[in-house]
C-alpha cells in the first residue's frame, strides 16, 4: 500500500503591512496545523503586487514570526522571483484552449457585468476574440457551466457552479502582474503543499483554485479555513480597518488570545512560563476539533494578561 504523503502546510502572507491579530491567527492554525500532526510548516511570501505593497514588511514580518517562536523550515520563498514558473503555467492553460485575452475596460467589465458570490461575474464578452481594433489587456481562464464540490475540514461542505457564481476570471492582470489565484496554485503545488489552512475571507477563492488545479493537472490538498478574526464593528481585522500591529516584545498575550479565539482550551498560566513552553503545550495539545466552525467572530478585546494567572 502506497503510504500517504507527508504532512507539508504553509503560511503565505502578502506584504502589505505588519502582522495583525488577524494574521496571527492564520500563522498560528496553520503551524500547530502542521507540527501536531508532525509536518512541516513553510513560508512564502506572496510579494506578487507591488503596488500594494509597502516597503519593508516582509523582513518586519519574518521579525514578527520569529519574535512570537514561529519557526519555519527551509528558505522562504518569495513569489516576485517566480514569474517564470507562472509564465509556464500560462502556457500549459493557452495550449489547453483554457486562456483568452481580454480586451475590456474597467468600466465596461462594471456596466456589462453581474454580481456573483465575490465580485462581479464577467459575462464573457472577449471569449470567442477581442474584437478587431482593440487591444488585449488581461488574460482570463475559461470556467464551464459545471459544479464543483469541496469540503473544507471546518466549513464543511460547498458547492460552486463555476460559470454563474464567478465566470471566466483573471490570471494575468490588465497591470500585467500575475494574479493571486494562479500563482497560488503554481506554489502550493511546486512546494508540495498537502494542506492550506488560511482565514475563511478566502474560502470563495477555493473553487477557482481547484479549477485551475484541475487544467494544470496539479493535486488539491486539503483544506481548512479558520474563523476570521473581526473588530468589534464586525470588519475584518486588516490594514484598511486599522488592525493594531503586533507587540513583539511581548508575544504571549496575544498568543494566548489567538489560542482562546480557536477555540483551544489554554491554560492561563502559561503566560508566565516561556515561549518554548507555550509552544510545547500548544503543538501537544491543539484540538482542530475545538475550532468554531464559523467564516467569522469578533475578538475578544479583554484579552488575556499576567492578572488572570494569579485570579
Ligand atoms: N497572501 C494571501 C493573504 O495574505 C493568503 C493566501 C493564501 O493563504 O492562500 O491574504
Amino acid at each position: 500500500m502506497k503510504s500517504p504523503k507527508p504532512y507539508r502546510g504553509r503560511f503565505a502572507p502578502s506584504p502589505t503591512g505588519p502582522l495583525h491579530l488577524g494574521s496571527m491567527v492564520a500563522a498560528v492554525g496553520s503551524f500547530l496545523e502542521a507540527r501536531h500532526r508532525g509536518g512541516e510548516w513553510l513560508l512564502r511570501m506572496e510579494d506578487l503586487d507591488p503596488p500594494r505593497e509597502a516597503p519593508g514588511a516582509a523582513a518586519d514580518i519574518l521579525r514578527t514570526l520569529e519574535a512570537f517562536g514561529l519557526h519555519w523550515d527551509g528558505e522562504v520563498v518569495y513569489q516576485s522571483r517566480r514569474h517564470a514558473l507562472y509564465e509556464e503555467a500560462l502556457e500549459k492553460l493557452r495550449t489547453r484552449d483554457a486562456l483568452y485575452a481580454c480586451a475590456c475596460s474597467r468600466r465596461e467589465i462594471a456596466d456589462s457585468s453581474v454580481s456573483g458570490v465575490d465580485g462581479l461575474v464577467y459575462p464573457g464578452t472577449c471569449r470567442a476574440g477581442i474584437a478587431p481594433g482593440r487591444a488585449p489587456r488581461a488574460w482570463r481562464v475559461k470556467v464551464d457551466g459545471q459544479k464543483l464540490e469541496f469540503s473544507d475540514a471546518i466549513q464543511g461542505s460547498m458547492v460552486r457552479d463555476l460559470a454563474a457564481d464567478f465566470g471566466d476570471f483573471v490570471v494575468r492582470r490588465a497591470d500585467g502582474f500575475f494574479a493571486y489565484q494562479l500563482a497560488v496554485v503554481v506554489d502550493d503545488a511546486a512546494q508540495g503543499i498537502t494542506a492550506i489552512v488560511r482565514g475563511a475571507d478566502l474560502i470563495e477563492s477555493t473553487p477557482r483554485q481547484i479549477h485551475l488545479q484541475r487544467l494544470l493537472g496539479l493535486p488539491t490538498p486539503e483544506y481548512l479555513h479558520l474563523p476570521v478574526a473581526l473588530n468589534a464593528q464586525s470588519e475584518k481585522l486588516s490594514k484598511q480597518t486599522f488592525a493594531a500591529p503586533l507587540d513583539t516584545a511581548n508575544p504571549l498575550p496575544t498568543l494566548l488570545q489567538v489560542m482562546r479565539f480557536l477555540g483551544q482550551d489554554v491554560p492561563v498560566e502559561l503566560i508566565e512560563g516561556s515561549i518554548g513552553d507555550f509552544w510545547r503545550w500548544a503543538v501537544g495539545n491543539w484540538d482542530v476539533g475545538r475550532v468554531p466552525r464559523v467564516a467569522g467572530m469578533v475578538v475578544d478585546t479583554v484579552g488575556v494578561s499576567l492578572s488572570d494567572a494569579n485570579e
